[in-house]
């Protein structure tokens, strides 16, 4: 009995050894936790792309949005094999939901596994192109003169979008109606439509918009202006003193899979944000690769860690909660 246990042990070895030696054999899919063509997508299907090539397999992006990105988090964390063909693209969400969900039905450091970061994208706060209010200070006495029928876009509770909405209403110390969307590009829809006034957005979705002269850009979000797009004057010139926030994003696998298959996707993934395809892509939407010692397992682990740490307070004091 002993006996048959240890060889099942040693095949059950040697099959997952030559798994790995082989993967990937067939395609890989990458879950984003929120709609189509927006932000993520974006960031999403350029890595695919070119982690694809370096794997010398096709990466498709499957959208499964809600609950500000958890349920798609959780589709990964909960209910994929851990066999390198189900990964998770996500972002600076991942390490406020722990804090801002009662009943988070999972835990981002214990049930995923990290492959490591790739970029961290500049917001911007954006409105139809005919919304009154001509500059950011202009934009903040607007909504809090009138509070009671102002309502901001974003892409449910833990979503970037809400966490830049909430840093402001915070920061503005007035609270307006938000409305939460699968993603920030139905949120952008409405926004161009004017069924909803304001958003805070990634601008891997705002760029084009904001170029193309169809929404009206009051502030960027970063210490800095954007060389993308340098007439946006940053929110902390606009008033709000330290006012910053930036969007970092992982790639993740789910708990258990196989080192070595980790390894290999890190490399693709360093692979990929060498690619001048994507450092050249990143740089018309306002953003860049991180440097390829963060494209790993450990510096993605050490990065989740630090930024759950990070919100739990800021969230506390806000007192966001959701179930
Ligand atoms: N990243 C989200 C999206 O892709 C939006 C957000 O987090 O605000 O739609």
């Amino acid at each position: 009995m002993l006996k048959r246990l240890a060889l099942g042990c040693v095949m059950l070895a040697a099959a997952l050894t030559a798994s790995a030696q082989d993967y990937p054999s067939r395609t890989i899919t990458i879950i984003v936790p929120f709609a189509a063509g927006g932000p993520t997508d974006t960031v999403a299907r350029l890595v695919a792309q070119s982690m694809g090539k370096a794997l010398g397999q096709v990466m498709i992006v499957e959208n499964a949005g809600g609950a500000g990105g958890t349920i798609g988090v959780e589709k990964v964390a909960k209910g994929a094999k851990p066999d390198g063909y189900t990964l998770l693209l996500m972002h600076i969400g991942i390490s406020t939901a722990p804090s801002l969900y009662r009943n988070l039905r999972f835990d981002p450091q214990k049930d995923l596994e990290p492959i490591g970061l790739i970029t961290d994208v500049p917001m911007t706060f954006i409105t139809r192109k005919d919304f009154p209010a001509k500059d950011m200070k202009e934009l903040i006495a607007y909504v809090k003169a009138n509070k009671d029928k102002v309502t901001y876009a974003n892409a449910g509770v833990g979503a970037a979008s809400h966490l830049c909405g909430m840093l402001l209403m915070t920061a503005m110390q007035t609270d307006v109606t938000t409305v939460p969307y699968k993603g920030t590009a139905p949120a952008m829809t409405d926004v161009l439509g004017g069924q909803v006034n304001f958003m805070c957005d990634q601008t891997t979705n705002t760029t084009p918009q904001i170029k193309g002269g169809k929404v009206k850009a009051y502030a960027v979000t970063t210490k800095q202006r954007l060389k993308t797009m340098p007439d946006v004057p940053t929110v902390d010139e606009s008033g709000l003193k330290g006012f910053e926030v930036t969007v970092w994003h992982g790639i993740w696998a789910p708990h258990g899979t196989p080192k070595p298959i980790i390894d290999k996707l890190a490399k693709a993934l360093q692979a990929a944000l060498r690619d001048p395809a994507i450092v050249a892509r990143f740089a018309e939407l306002g953003t860049e690769p991180v440097p390829q010692e963060q494209a790993t397992p450990a510096a993605l682990g050490a990065h989740l860690k630090s930024e759950i740490a990070k919100w739990a307070p800021i969230i506390k004091k806000a007192g966001i909660y959701a179930d």
